[in-house]
């Protein structure tokens, strides 16, 4: 896709000549013939650059460029000002305000084409940063090795889950699942062959659940699932089967089929006022470990 650049000027003479330019130089290009249409088209379908006119009916380059550095929407697109004035004072104002770069008019093409692109490697760059953000804080909520939520995830989740129940009166419950006797299946078949039944489960546990519900590895051999709008039946339920897809298939690993079970603790807030709920799910697990393993306790959660 060709990058995009807005061209925002009251004079469809000085817009038809830059439009021929850039367009010639392999851009597209969208038209704006004042500043509010600037701000609406920005709005809209965000460009890579913008070209913009000081000298606009209504409201004019100086307007705009405040109107559009203040909203989180258009606030990173490189703003290139088109001005007749280009006095000292000009300048500094149009830069101080957020603008990226100036052109006099009218803009001998070569340089249009050169300011336009620096101000486009700027947004690439910012661009990239942008992402590269967004890839990082992905990662950090993320488990290598199953590529489920990891434990600082389901933290954040536990507190919003929890804040959302509490303020619109919802149940909530969680399950956290243990692998039974986990310790033999890596003293049996290495420590790889556990890696590799860690990843089965969790991807038996993934398709077993919602897109509301939270899944993710707590830990060593345990993951923890966060169920809101669920009350201590459902959430029952829903860890019966989960234990079921567990228990009745083996893994298929290379060091041959693995066979074993987990438990699960789970402790639901029916009403207002419940706490605590990963602690009682705790003491949950350990009954059912206790009732001989691959088993399900769940208990309602009092005020
Ligand atoms: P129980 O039925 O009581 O839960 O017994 P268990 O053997 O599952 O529990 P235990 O806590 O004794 O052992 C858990 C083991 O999990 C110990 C630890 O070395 C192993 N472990 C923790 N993280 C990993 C991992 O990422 N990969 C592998 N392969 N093993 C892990
Ligand atoms: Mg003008
Ligand atoms: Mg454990
Ligand atoms: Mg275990």
């Amino acid at each position: 896709m060709p990058p995009l650049i807005l061209l925002a000027d009251d004079s469809p003479t000085v817009r038809a000549l830059a439009k021929l330019e850039l367009e010639h130089a392999g851009y597209e290009v969208v038209e704006a013939g004042d500043g509010e249409e600037t701000l609406r088209l920005a709005r809209i379908r965000p460009p890579d650059v913008i070209l913009l006119d000081v000298e606009m009916p209504q409201l004019d380059g100086y307007e705009t460029v405040k109107a559009l550095k203040s909203d989180p929407l258009t606030t990173h697109i490189p703003v290139v000002f088109l001005t007749g004035r280009v006095g000292p004072d000009d300048v500094v104002r149009a830069l101080q305000l957020g603008g990226h770069d100036y052109l006099r008019k009218p803009p001998e093409p070569a340089e249009l084409l050169a300011r336009v692109g620096a101000a486009l490697r700027v947004k690439q760059l910012q661009d990239e940063l942008v992402a590269r953000g967004d890839e990082l804080e992905r990662m950090s909520r993320t488990d290598f090795l199953t590529g489920l939520n990891n434990r600082r995830h389901l933290e954040e989740a536990l507190r919003r889950v929890g804040a959302g129940a509490k303020r619109h009166g919802y149940p909530v419950a969680v399950l956290i699942i243990d692998v039974d006797h986990f310790k033999q299946i890596n003293d049996t078949f290495g420590h790889s062959t556990g890696d590799e039944v860690l990843i089965a489960t969790a991807r038996r546990l993934e398709a077993s659940l919602r897109t509301e519900d939270v899944l993710g590895r707590w830990g060593g051999e345990e993951f923890l699932v966060i169920l809101p709008h669920t009350a201590a039946d459902a959430a029952g339920v829903l860890a019966e089967r989960l234990r079921g897809v567990v228990a009745g298939t083996p893994v298929r690993t290379r060091a041959g089929e693995v066979t074993f079970t987990i438990s699960i603790g789970g402790a639901a807030a029916e009403q207002e006022g419940q706490h605590d709920l990963l602690r009682i799910a705790d003491v949950e697990l350990y009954a059912a470990k206790d009732a001989g393993r691959n088993s399900v306790r769940i208990v309602v959660s009092q005020p």
